[in-house]
C-alpha cells in the first residue's frame, strides 16, 4: 500500500465524502448517492471545493450554537465536517459576497440567516458595534412579516428578491448594511393561488393586535371579514400568527422605528384590508354606458378616517378619471369592472410603496458588507421576471467560477485548460436584448397606443423569437417544437437553464404597465396622513409629469444589471440550496427531485472544474508553519525561502508529484485526500 492510500481517521469519521471532488467515481448516481447518506445522518453541508451545498433537513439541527460557532471559529476548516459557517474561511480577500440559491424552500432565507448570525457573532463587540448587530438581525423578522407569504412550496416564501450589503470596518467589525429589493410579488395583495395566503402581516396583525389597536384601527379578528385574504388556507400548522406580531413589533423597536410610524404602517395595512371590502355596482346613465358606483360606503368611510383622506374625492376616483388628450383634460367614467381594477391597483401600489418605504427606513438605522441573495419564484408576470434573475445568477456563476479559478492559475503560473460549461448566455438574450428581447417587446407593446391585448404581445413574440431555440410557443416555427400543440391557448414555454417553464401571456401588458390612474394617486397625495403623501409622489398637482413612468420590466431590468455589475466585483461564496422533498417534511429524500436540482445548478461540472484544478490552495509560509513539524529538515526552523521548505517537506513526505504545483505565492494541492493525509500526519 502506498502511502498515499493510507485511510485516514479523518475520512473514516465522516459520513459519506465531504468534498464532492472526492468521490470515485464521480456519476450523478453516486453524488445523490453520496448527498442522501449524509442527509440520513443529518450531515446536510457537504463541499465542492469552496462551494457550500445546504441541503433543507425540515427540522432544527443543534449545529449553529455559540459552541459550534467556536469551534468553527477558531480551527482550520478541513478538520471539522463541512458547515455553513465555514463560508467565509475559505478566502481571506475583504469584498466577499455570498450567492445563495436555490428554488422555493430549498433554504435560502434560513442559510441567510445563519449567515448573518455568524457574522454578527464573530465580530467585534462593543455598545456601538452590538447595536449595528442587532439591528441588522432584527431587519429579517420585519422583512418577513412584509413581504413573506404561505405558498404551496413553502409556509414562509419570500415575495420578492433581496441582497444586502453589510460593511466592516479595518477590524472586521460591522459598520452597518443596505438591502435592495427587488420586485414584491404585489399581486398578492389582492389575490392569492390556491392554498396559499397573503403576507404575513395582515393575519399577524388581525391575531396578534390588542383589541385596543384593533379597535382604533377599524379592525374585526375575523380574517374571514376580508376580501384580500384567502380563506382556504388562513392558518397554517406551526405558524402563530399572534406571537410573530409580537416579534415583529418588538424587531421594529429595535430597528428604530418610532411608534408613531409603527402606528401609521399599520393603518396603512388596515386601510388596504378596508380597500379590499370596497365593493361597486353599476348605474345606468342616460347615454347608454353603466357608471360604477361604491356599494356600500361604510368601508370606504373607515378606510378614508384611517389615512385621512376626504372621502368624496376618493369616490370620485372610483367612479371617474381624467385623460389628459393634447393638453385638455377629459373626464371619462369608469364602469364597475375599471373601478374594481382601479382599487386593485391602489390596494397593490399602497401596499408595494409600503414595502420600499420600509426597506428604505430600515436602511437608514443600519447604512453602510456580506451579501445574500435570496430569490423566489411566484407565477405569471412576476415568475418570468424572477426567473430572468436566476438565469442571470447562472451565469454570474458560470462566469465567476471558471473566470476566478483561470485567473488564479494564470497569476500563478499553473498550467489550466479549459472546462466546457453550458452557457447560458443565449437565454439571457432572449430575453434581456435591448431590441428584440422579449422584454424590449413587452415594453413596445406597452408604449403603443391602440388596442394592446396581451394577444398582440403573444403574436409580437411569435414573430420575434418563432426561431430561437429556446422559445416556444403553439405557433412557433421552429422545427424542433412544430409537433408541440401541448401548449394551451395564449402561453408561451422558455426553456431556461433550470428545466422549461410555461407561461401564461395573460396580464403581462398589464402589469408591466402597472397603471394607476392620476386620480388615484392625485387623492392619496393629498391625504392628511404622513406616511400616504410621501408615498405617492406624483399626485403632486404641482409636478404633474406626463411622461409615462417605466414600466416593471424596465425598472427590474435595470436593478438586474446594477446588480450583476455589482456582483462581478468581488469575490463570491456560494451557497447552493437543495430541497430534499416537496412534502415540507424531514426525513423523506426524494432521488428525482433532487436530481433534478442538481442538475440545472450545474454540480457536477462544478465538480469537475474542480478536480480539472487543483481543490485547495495555501500560501507556502502558513502551510509550512502548519506542517513543518512533519519533517526533520524542516522542524523546529526553516532558515531558506518558505517555498523551498515547502518543496523539501512533501518530497520528504513522498507525496505523489502529480498531487502538486508549485506558483508563485501558494502550493497547489490537487486532491482533498491529500490534505487529509497530512493532517492525519500531524495528529499522529
Ligand atoms: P423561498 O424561495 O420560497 O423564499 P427559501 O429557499 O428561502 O424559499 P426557506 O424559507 O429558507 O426557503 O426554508 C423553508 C423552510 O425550511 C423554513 O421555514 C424551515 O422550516 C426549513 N429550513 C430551511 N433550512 C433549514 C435549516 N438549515 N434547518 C432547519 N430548517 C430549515
Ligand atoms: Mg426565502
Amino acid at each position: 500500500m502506498s502511502k498515499m492510500e493510507v485511510k485516514t481517521s479523518l475520512l473514516d469519521n465522516m459520513i459519506g465524502v465531504g468534498d464532492m471532488v472526492l468521490i470515485e467515481p464521480l456519476s450523478e448516481d453516486t453524488f445523490i448517492e453520496n448527498l442522501k447518506k449524509r442527509f440520513d445522518h443529518n450531515e446536510i453541508y457537504t463541499y465542492i471545493g469552496s462551494v457550500v451545498i445546504s441541503m433543507n433537513p425540515y427540522k432544527s439541527l443543534p449545529i449553529y450554537t455559540a459552541e459550534k460557532v467556536e469551534e468553527y471559529r477558531n480551527r482550520n476548516f478541513y478538520e471539522l465536517s463541512p458547515h455553513i459557517l465555514n463560508i467565509f474561511s475559505f478566502k481571506q480577500d475583504n469584498d466577499q459576497c455570498i450567492l445563495i440559491t436555490g428554488e422555493s424552500g430549498a433554504g435560502k432565507t434560513e442559510a441567510s440567516k445563519f449567515v448573518m448570525s455568524y457574522v454578527a457573532a464573530v465580530c467585534g463587540k462593543g455598545q456601538e458595534v452590538n447595536k449595528v448587530k442587532e439591528q441588522l438581525l432584527q431587519s429579517n423578522p420585519v422583512l418577513e412579516a412584509f413581504g413573506n407569504a404561505k405558498t404551496v412550496k413553502n409556509d414562509n416564501s419570500s415575495r420578492f428578491g433581496k441582497y444586502m450589503d453589510i460593511e466592516f470596518d479595518f477590524k472586521g467589525d460591522p459598520l452597518g448594511g443596505v438591502i435592495s429589493n427587488y420586485l414584491l410579488e404585489k399581486s398578492r395583495v389582492v389575490k392569492q393561488p390556491r392554498g396559499e395566503r397573503n403576507f404575513h402581516i395582515f393575519y399577524q396583525l388581525l391575531s396578534g393586535a390588542s383589541d385596543d389597536t384593533l379597535q382604533k384601527l377599524k379592525l374585526d379578528r375575523d380574517f374571514s371579514k376580508y376580501n384580500y385574504l384567502s380563506l382556504d388556507s388562513a392558518t397554517v400548522n406551526g405558524l402563530d400568527d399572534a406571537a410573530s406580531f409580537r416579534t415583529v413589533r418588538n424587531a421594529m423597536q429595535i430597528v428604530g422605528f418610532m411608534e408613531d410610524e409603527v402606528q401609521s404602517i399599520l393603518e396603512l395595512v388596515a386601510a388596504v384590508l378596508k380597500l379590499g371590502n370596497i365593493e361597486f355596482k353599476p348605474e345606468s346613465r342616460c347615454n347608454g354606458y353603466d357608471e360604477s358606483r361604491v356599494k356600500d360606503k361604510n368601508d370606504l368611510k373607515e378606510m378614508c378616517e384611517l389615512l385621512g383622506i376626504e372621502q368624496s374625492v376618493l369616490e370620485r376616483a372610483f367612479s371617474f378619471r381624467t385623460v389628459e388628450a393634447k393638453m385638455e383634460k377629459v373626464s371619462t367614467t369608469l364602469n364597475v369592472a375599471q373601478a374594481y381594477y382601479a382599487r386593485d391597483a391602489l390596494a397593490k401600489n399602497l401596499y408595494s410603496r409600503l414595502f420600499s418605504w420600509l426597506v428604505n427606513r430600515i436602511n437608514e438605522s443600519i447604512k453602510v458588507c456580506l451579501s445574500g441573495f435570496s430569490l423566489n419564484l411566484c407565477c405569471f408576470f412576476e415568475q418570468f421576471i424572477i426567473n430572468y434573475c436566476n438565469e442571470k445568477l447562472q451565469q454570474i456563476f458560470i462566469e465567476l467560477t471558471l473566470r476566478e479559478e483561470q485567473e488564479e492559475y494564470v497569476r500563478e503560473d499553473i498550467e489550466w485548460t479549459n472546462i466546457e460549461y453550458f452557457n447560458n448566455a443565449i437565454i439571457c438574450d432572449l430575453i434581456e436584448n435591448n431590441k428584440n428581447g422579449i422584454l424590449a417587446m413587452l415594453d413596445e407593446e406597452c408604449l403603443r397606443p391602440g388596442t394592446v391585448t396581451d394577444e398582440t404581445f403573444l403574436d409580437k413574440l411569435n414573430t420575434m423569437c418563432a426561431e430561437h431555440q429556446h422559445f416556444e410557443s403553439r405557433q412557433s416555427k421552429n422545427s424542433k417544437f412544430l409537433t408541440d400543440h401541448s401548449l394551451p391557448h395564449n402561453c408561451f414555454r422558455i426553456q431556461h437553464y433550470a428545466g422549461k417553464v410555461l407561461y401564461r401571456a395573460e396580464g403581462f401588458v398589464d402589469k408591466n404597465n402597472d397603471l394607476l390612474y392620476r386620480d388615484l394617486s392625485q387623492a392619496m397625495y393629498k391625504a392628511n396622513h404622513s406616511l400616504i403623501k410621501i408615498l405617492f409622489p406624483e399626485g403632486n398637482p404641482a409636478k404633474v409629469n406626463l411622461k409615462r413612468p417605466p414600466t416593471a420590466g424596465f425598472q427590474f431590468r435595470a436593478s438586474v444589471g446594477t446588480l450583476m455589475k455589482n456582483l462581478l466585483t468581488k469575490n463570491p461564496n456560494y451557497i447552493r440550496c437543495i430541497k430534499p422533498n416537496d412534502k415540507k417534511a424531514a426525513h423523506i429524500f426524494t432521488d428525482s427531485l433532487v436530481c433534478h436540482q442538481v442538475r440545472y445548478l450545474g454540480l457536477l461540472e462544478n465538480v469537475r472544474v474542480r478536480r480539472a484544478g487543483y481543490a485547495f490552495r495555501q500560501a507556502y509560509d502558513p502551510c509550512l508553519e502548519r506542517y513543518k513539524m512533519l519533517c526533520k529538515q524542516t522542524w523546529p526552523h526553516w532558515k531558506g525561502p518558505a517555498r523551498e521548505g515547502v518543496e523539501v517537506l512533501l518530497t520528504d513526505l513522498q507525496v505523489p508529484a502529480e498531487e502538486f504545483a508549485y506558483g508563485r505565492t501558494k502550493i497547489f494541492i490537487r486532491n482533498p485526500r491529500t490534505l487529509f493525509f497530512l493532517e492525519e500526519k500531524r495528529s499522529q
